[in-house]
């Protein structure tokens, strides 16, 4: 598993495009989605050290596809951080209740979800290396 590889599964051209601007030049690899469906293909197969998760994709939407990569043994450890556009507090809510990782809002505030990607994939990068 690759602490620097990264699963984008937006359908959102401008958004995919900034967070792969940013996360390249930061040194990231990344593997892009537009669906869920596609998304959990490219997350079984590559396992991922983090994804960055939109909500409201065509087909499956985000919390779907959490569960499905919880699911599976081999994706289950994967962290997802949810990127999505709601603001109000009960989808924030909603988003935690889930299980997601972390929450990022768009539009993205570069520097805090630059941080976010970081920590969380140390984060679980240290929690694997102790299991
Ligand atoms: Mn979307």
């Amino acid at each position: 598993m690759s602490g620097k590889l990264i699963l984008v599964i937006e359908d959102n051209e401008k958004n995919m495009k900034l967070m792969r601007d940013l996360l390249q030049y930061e040194g990231y690899e990344i593997l892009e989605a537009d669906t869920a469906e596609e998304g959990l293909r490219l997350a079984g197969e590559y396992l991922p050290a983090l994804t960055l998760m939109d909500i409201g994709l065509p087909g499956m939407n985000g919390f779907e596809a959490l569960k499905r990569l919880r699911a599976s043994s081999a994706t289950a450890g994967i962290p997802v951080i949810a990127v999505t556009a709601s603001v109000m507090t009960q989808d924030h809510q909603k988003i935690t209740e889930a299980g997601f990782d972390g929450h990022q809002r768009k539009p993205i505030n570069i520097d805090e979800f630059l941080e976010a990607v970081r920590d969380t994939i140390e984060r679980f990068g240290a929690e694997r290396l102790t299991e």
